[in-house]
């Protein structure tokens, strides 16, 4: 993500009407969707139709207005709503949301990119995208090749007011070039059990469907050891065994797949993670050591393709410090802190901390401490 300097008045207004008339695209045809179904009791689920339709609304003149921004940017939001829809269909989302002008904005510029070094200084870029008449400033955070073809880009406004450009690069058999934004990074704890916890105060419990099958993997353990070794019984009761550990590894698998898509495409540039999961061992007293690591070890695995596959980093850190009890706001060691202490305060600051959400804080920080020295 790199950030956009925004430098006239005329750049102000092309990207508020960009940012407005994808929204309003986006917010129409999701309309005119949920009335069709509700009126026919069939989905218009169609993004080439939309945009035929879209073609005609254009040329209306209550809607000429359409026609200041890059068309290519109106058909991309179609396209993110045909998407939706479609994870929607899958089972894999909620019915897509109205979009809100008090939200975070964004639209695509699917083509006809250009970005251009400064030739003053090289920590800026020139961009130049359709219907935008001068280039826009951007901050890069890599020399520019000027041989690189870039793939599309994304201009994001935060609820805060901030301009940022994600800039996607073709990279010929390789992973998609991105700007990474150290300070842009999310550092991650995996704490009782298989749940994760985020920096930026996200948590994702475990499935609850894990403790059940533990429950009937011990019942199935009892059972097992109450037969008599050799017999049929015997036999049946071990295959019993086998299946619930299958179905607690897909289980585990499963969760660990969806976690991890979800998190890579979190707007985060890079994400921390640590060597080796010590807090979540200790914490783990019941589930065995083996198995915890394991988890761990996939988790890392799985986040690291994804990620990467979106141009963006992975990098992990060796935990010699107990992070848990280190203060994340003024860096002080509340070496009283007992495990079953879920949240504790500051005695030195005051800040009220959730014990998960201190550590992957600390765990963030460490991460950019060791990119800042490389
Ligand atoms: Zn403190």
């Amino acid at each position: 993500m790199s950030f956009v300097y925004i430098q006239t008045n005329e750049q102000i207004e092309k990207f508020s009407q960009h940012f407005g008339h994808t929204r309003f695209v986006y917010n129409l045809f999701l309309e005119f969707s949920n009335n069709a179904y509700k009126n026919t009791k069939t989905s218009v689920v169609n993004y080439n139709t939309w945009c035929k339709i879209l073609a005609i609304l254009k040329r209306n003149e209550k809607f000429e207005w359409l026609n200041d921004v890059n068309s290519q940017s109106l058909q991309q939001s179609l396209k993110n709503l045909e998407t939706s829809y479609k994870r929607l269909f899958k089972k894999l989302s909620k019915h897509p949301k109205f979009k809100k002008k008090s939200s975070r904005q964004s639209f695509r510029v699917p083509q006809h990119i250009q970005l251009y070094e400064n030739e003053n200084n090289d920590k800026y870029g020139i961009l130049f995208v359709p219907k935008f008449k001068e280039g826009i400033k951007v901050r890069v955070h890599r020399k520019i090749d000027p041989n690189a073809k870039i793939k599309n880009c994304t201009f994001i406004k935060t609820t805060t007011g901030k301009y940022f450009v994600s800039i996607t690069f073709e990279v010929e058999g390789s992973y998609p070039e991105r700007y990474i934004d150290y300070e842009n990074s999310i550092g991650m704890d995996m704490g009782l059990k298989d749940s994760v916890v985020l920096s930026d105060g996200t948590k994702y419990p475990a499935p609850k469907v894990l403790s059940k099958y533990e429950r009937k993997l011990k019942h199935a353990y009892k059972k097992f050891s109450s037969k008599e070794q050799g017999s049929k019984n015997w036999d049946k009761a071990k295959l019993e065994v086998a299946k619930v550990h299958e179905k607690i590894k897909n289980t585990r698998e499963g969760f660990l797949h969806k976690l991890t898509k979800e998190i890579s495409e979190n707007q985060a540039d890079v994400f921390v993670v640590e060597t080796l999961n010590i807090r979540g061992m200790l914490k783990n007293r019941k589930l065995s050591k083996s198995v915890s690591d394991a988890s761990w070890y996939k988790f890392k695995t799985f986040l690291k393709y994804k990620a990467e596959r979106l141009g963006k980093k992975v990098i992990e850190i060796g935990m010699f410090e107990p992070s848990s009890k280190v203060c994340s706001v003024c860096g002080y060691k509340n070496e009283g802190l007992k495990l079953s202490d879920r949240e504790w305060v500051c005695h030195e600051c005051g800040t009220k901390h959730d014990r998960d959400i201190n550590a992957a804080v600390n765990i963030r920080q460490c991460g950019i401490k060791q990119l800042v020295a490389v």
